[in-house]
């Protein structure tokens, strides 16, 4: 199974991340709130993460690390 970490308090929640995962598992989380004020990016279900990396990719503040 893939991991995927979130340097939280970097993320502005632009919600990149979100579009381009093929599994429809990462989303910005509704409950919380980070340092910039932002609701930031997470995994809903790590069971289901392929650890395609595309999160990894295409988010341009380098919030998120994918380890296989
Ligand atoms: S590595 Fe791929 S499957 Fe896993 S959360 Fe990121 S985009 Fe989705
Ligand atoms: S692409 Fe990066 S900055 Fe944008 S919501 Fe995802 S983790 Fe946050």
């Amino acid at each position: 199974m893939a991991f995927v970490t979130f340097d939280s308090d970097k993320c502005k929640g632009c919600g990149l991340c979100v579009t381009v995962c093929p599994k429809k598992i990462v989303v910005l989380a509704a409950d919380k709130i980070n340092s910039k004020g932002y609701s930031p990016a997470e995994v809903s279900d790590m069971s289901l993460c392929i650890g395609c990396a595309f999160c990894a990719k295409i988010c341009p503040d380098c919030v998120i690390t994918v380890e296989k």
